[in-house]
């Protein structure tokens, strides 16, 4: 993606008020992200742990969303469990529910959307192999690193559609 600014980050979101935009906090040292090795970028609030952000740019604008983390007791705690957009297997505490509130009247409602998601929201680097995940995580594909980018790509799409 494109380097953003902390202005282009703070007017993206579309699921929460102009308020809680102005108060959440940034990534440290948000500035030297690996841009080019993004396809968003994702932060867990250094004020609010159980708060997460994604910005990601859509059709040429950005389009943010706050998240809020369920840490929920896990039934299987040993096990290991897999992002929904970069498809990373983590063992436990790698992955988290992240849910987002829709955005108007199903919002207004109370209607929200879940994901499984890497807790730390590095799902750019999982899938290009700049990170790894605790426990050998890789599962062993065929695909291109183009085809997992761009599949990457069209799950967190998928996501933002459903907000
Ligand atoms: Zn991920």
């Amino acid at each position: 993606m494109r380097p953003v600014t902390e202005r282009d980050i703070r007017t993206s979101f579309i699921n929460c008020s102009k308020g809680e935009t102005q108060r959440l906090n940034l990534p440290k040292d948000f500035a030297q992200s690996p841009w080019e090795d993004l396809d968003f970028l994702g932060w867990r609030d250094p004020g609010a742990p159980e708060r997460a952000y994604l910005v990601a740019e859509r059709d040429g604008s950005l389009v943010g969303v706050a998240l809020r983390v369920t840490s929920g007791a896990s039934r299987a705690f040993t096990s290991r469990s897999m992002c929904s957009l970069c498809l990373t297997m983590h063992t436990s505490g790698g992955v988290a529910l992240m849910t987002a509130r829709r955005t108007g009247e199903a919002g207004r409602q109370g209607n929200s959307v879940g994901q499984y998601l890497c807790t730390d929201l590095d799902c750019s680097l999982y899938v290009r192999g700049k990170k790894k995940a605790a426990g050998d995580g890789v599962v062993e594909e065929s695909l291109s690193l183009p085809e997992k980018v761009a599949r990457t790509r069209a799950n967190l799409f998928a996501f933002l559609a459903k907000v």
